[in-house]
């Protein structure tokens, strides 16, 4: 499993390029859905508490940080911080062509 990552940001789109070569594409809107924080799941429940009409259409991550060797942490243009995405679950989250044909 990867212990790094490269991250690039382009405008609405995330790139991660896993240690064994393969290059995660996002839209950043899609990884904000996916936040798994405890703003936007009840934690025991799992339930989500993030009303996805309330994500803005453009928004960007503006910034991020890696979390020790495992995991991601971004900073959206709706000023949301809090997730923490591990490789893994950006792994799964994957929108490229491999991961996600059309
Ligand atoms: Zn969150
Ligand atoms: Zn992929």
């Amino acid at each position: 499993m990867s212990d790094s990552v490269i991250i690039n940001i382009d405008n609405d789109k995330v790139f991660v390029n896993f240690d064994d070569g393969h290059l995660g594409k996002y839209l950043a809107r899609s990884l904000r859905l996916n936040c798994a924080c405890a703003e936007c799941i009840e934690e025991w429940t799992g339930k989500p508490l993030l009303n996805p009409f309330t994500v803005d259409s453009n928004i960007v991550a503006e910034d991020y940080l890696l979390v020790g060797k495992y995991a991601v942490q971004f900073l959206w243009s709706d000023g949301h911080f809090t997730g923490i995405f591990p490789f893994e679950v950006l792994r799964q989250l994957c929108e490229c062509e491999i991961c996600k044909p059309e």
